[in-house]
């Protein structure tokens, strides 16, 4: 449920409101907009009589909230929420952004080679795995946390920001000491036990849909990261399993559609683990930003021949940078902006 303060709403007026919710045992949750207050009731399992909170000095409207979610949904927060990375902005207000880097951290000289490429085409965040969830126990499984010696290096030597994808809450401290974004993998969606401690961090989120789960089952998991206050998270749209064997999964962008008019949180698509296929990664891509995404999660490798991991999916250097200036074109059209003069 949600109470919609009047603008000129007196404190004790909307400090009422909160108190008759809060003697009846609901939680209510003050949340100031640009031009009015509202307030939101979390667990408003038993009555609240709707004629009584309407006719309370102040109130304007009484609204139903549909869904399970609450802290992700416009109802509650209507303006868009802003992930801030450093000096990145990641919210469905700006321009989108790419985070990019190689599904597995292996190297000192991958590293140097992949910060290259991406500071070269105005990259600011890397991601790169340190444990890699594998289907089969024989597959290179990353390099844990010794990997982060050589990660490092993206920060240090070349000012990149770091996203890596945490599979245990035993490294928590460590992420949240180390990295700049922490990710939540497909498969580790409904670890709630993984979420209930991601969202006592500070350190942004970025929560992969699960292969197989359903836009609420997502959004759900992104209420158990927000139901204590946490805020920054963004949400990664990266394929589903569907019938079709042609490509690794079936990029949703329905789904993307959707969840940007459901929530105020950031959505951003992964085409890599999508489509598991190379030359369908910017073609998906543009079809993510065109469809409104705030940003994309893209694996490239200075070598894929020779990556230990994801081989088919990742990009060289080159097939990246057209990426970025494809995006960069689609940006532009999305918010009518005049195209680069290109000089010859
Ligand atoms: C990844 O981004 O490295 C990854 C394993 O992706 P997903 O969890 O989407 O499979
Ligand atoms: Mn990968």
């Amino acid at each position: 449920m949600l109470i919609v303060m009047h603008r000129d709403a007196t404190v004790s007026e909307i400090d009422a409101v909160i108190d008759y919710l809060n003697e009846r045992g609901h939680e209510a949750v003050r949340l100031p907009g640009a031009n009015r207050t509202a307030i939101g009731v979390i667990n408003n399992a038993s009555a609240v009589s709707n004629d009584y909170v309407l006719r309370m000095p102040g109130v304007v409207d009484v609204i139903r909230v549909t869904g399970r979610q609450k802290y992700s949904s416009r109802e509650f927060y209507p303006e868009p929420t802003v992930v801030r990375v450093g000096d990145v902005a990641i919210s469905q207000a700006h321009d989108p952004i790419i985070i990019a880097g190689p599904c597995s951290v292996e190297s000192e000289a991958q590293i140097h080679a992949v910060a290259e490429t991406l500071v070269d085409c105005g990259i600011q965040i890397m991601r790169g795995g340190l444990f890699k969830p594998r289907t089969s126990p024989y597959d290179f499984q990353g390099l844990g946390l010794a990997g982060m010696k050589t990660f490092q290096i993206a920060r240090d030597q070349y000012n990149l920001k770091l996203c890596a994808e945490i599979v245990s809450t035993d490294d928590i401290d460590f992420y949240e000491s180390e990295i700049d974004i922490i990710q939540v993998g497909a498969r580790n969606m409904q670890n709630f036990e993984l979420l209930k401690s991601l969202s006592r961090m500070e350190t942004p989120v970025l929560l992969k849909r699960g292969m197989s789960a359903t836009v609420e089952e997502w959004l759900s998991a992104a209420e158990y990261l927000m139901v204590d206050g946490k805020r920054n998270i963004i949400l990664c749209e990266r394929g589903i399993r569907t019938f079709e064997t042609s490509t690794r999964n079936t990029l949703d962008l329905n789904s993307v559609a959707y969840v940007r008019q459901r929530t105020h949180l950031p959505v951003i698509v992964d085409p890599s683990h999508a489509s598991g296929r190379h030359e369908l990664v910017t073609p998906l891509a543009a079809a993510a930003i065109a469809v409104g995404a705030d940003g994309l999660l893209v694996e490239v490798h200075p070598d894929p021949s020779k990556a230990l991991s994801d081989q088919n999916q990742q990009l060289r250097p080159h097939e990246f940078r057209a990426l970025t200036q494809h995006v960069h074109e689609l940006t532009n059209i999305r918010f009518n902006r005049e195209a680069d003069v290109i000089s010859v």
